[in-house]
């Protein structure tokens, strides 16, 4: 390591929590698809920050609207209105074809926001009995780091040590629709699921399945709660996971490319059915709403709005997948492929996902191995074929070194 990229990670080991691993190299500027480190060696970015930067780093037209929202207001906590956080909604509420938008900050916050919304439509709507409302959640789920959400997981690295953990959540196989049925009971109010696992390894349940939940949950008057966290806002090529097989849940949960990769901003979408059910003072954050997110928001939203962004990713990712498809067999063992998301099972002959992270980070590519063996490639949305044919070649030659 060269003496400035030592120091600073010297220093971030010797001052910040190690909740983290990071690959070392410390990035210093970031343009579209790429980014630069401390000693202006510069990296193709194929995390993309799990999906937060779907449009790159610094996308002009978003740092313009941040840049004019900067300049007028930023926060005023949700006291009072503000001129950007109805505009913004309305816009959200369109694009996911629902009539509300409750805004939050983080993932996880617009998972517990889901999780309380369900609850409290359980109890308030459908007539469970009281405290004894039960959600459904799929195996092998990432839904954030909370303790409540830790709770649910059944990876032992998130979960192992922060309990207790709260009740009222029942685990069954992911892709099993049947399973989800059977689990379904009078008190159950929702079913939550990611359409594609994402840190699972991008794991694609079999097809049919989100048709299959979506007709129980109707038959059954259970909400269908999809997070669409790391999968939505155009990442597989099309708006949303779940767009894939026609389907639409009750509830989108929404967050990373929100933000526009320039600041965090979750939302909870749904009908006045369901997020009506919230009342003043039963819900909020200080940040939540807040308009310079708004603003970021709505233009992100603009963006998707046109349809290009989800194009560029159905196009890209099927060339994406051919090419990834040529490595079976040398150094890989299986490649799962939606839209412009890829997890790419390394031959453990081969090595660890986190070696290739690392020998792909020497050769100037950036990526993020997740359960050992997966590395998973996000690109942001506005990667050149030309550029993602080089990654994968970089990819072959460090499958074969
Ligand atoms: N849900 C899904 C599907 C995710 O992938 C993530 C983050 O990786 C989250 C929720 C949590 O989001 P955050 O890290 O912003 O809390």
């Amino acid at each position: 390591l060269d003496a400035a990229t030592a120091e600073l990670i010297g220093v971030e080991e010797a001052h910040v929590a190690h909740n983290y691993h990071p690959l070392p190299v410390v990035i210093a500027r970031g343009e579209g698809a790429w980014v630069t480190d401390v000693e202006g060696k510069r990296y193709l970015d194929l995390l993309a920050a799990y999906s937060a930067l779907n449009f790159g780093h610094r996308h002009p037209a978003l740092i313009d609207a941040a840049t004019e929202q900067l300049g007028r207001l930023t926060l005023t906590s949700r006291a009072f209105h503000n001129d950007r956080l109805g505009v913004f909604a309305a816009a959200l509420a369109d694009l996911c074809g629902k009539e509300l938008v409750l805004p939050m900050n983080t993932g996880a916050e617009a998972v517990e926001t889901g999780i309380k919304v369900a609850r409290a439509w359980g109890y308030r709507v459908k007539g469970v009995r009281p405290d004894a409302a039960a959600i459904v959640v799929a195996n092998g789920n990432f839904h954030g780091r909370t303790t409540t959400i830790v709770g649910f997981s059944d990876d032992p690295q998130a979960r192992d040590d922060f309990g207790p953990y709260a009740p009222g959540f029942v685990q069954v196989p992911f892709g099993d629709a049947a399973a989800i049925e059977a689990a379904i009971t009078a008190d159950t109010v929702a079913v939550l699921i990611e359409p594609i696992q994402g840190e699972a390894g991008i794991i694609l349940p079999p097809e049919g399945y989100l048709r299959a939940v979506r007709e129980i949950c109707t038959a059954q008057n259970v909400l269908f709660i999809a997070d669409e966290i790391q999968s939505g806002l155009g990442r597989v090529g099309e708006t949303f996971a779940c767009d894939r097989e026609g389907v639409v849940p009750d509830v989108y949960l929404l967050g990373k490319a929100l933000g526009g990769g320039i600041l965090p901003l979750s939302a909870v979408a749904a009908d006045a059915e369901v997020l009506g059910v919230i009342r003043p003072g039963e819900h909020g954050s200080t940040f939540g709403g807040n308009p310079l997110a708004a603003a970021v928001g709505l233009r992100v939203v603009e963006m998707l709005a046109s349809g290009e962004f989800q194009a560029r990713a159905k196009a890209l990712g099927a060339h994406l997948e051919g090419r990834l498809g040529e490595l079976v067999g040398h150094g890989v063992t299986a490649v799962r492929v939606a839209g412009l998301w890829a997890g790419v099972d390394i031959d453990p002959a081969v090595g660890t996902g986190r070696e290739v992270a690392e020998r792909l980070l020497a050769r100037g590519v950036l990526v993020k191995d997740t359960h050992g063996q997966t590395v998973r490639i996000a690109p942001p949305l506005v990667i050149r074929a030309t550029e993602l044919d080089w990654a994968v070649e970089q990819l072959r030659i460090v499958l074969t070194e």
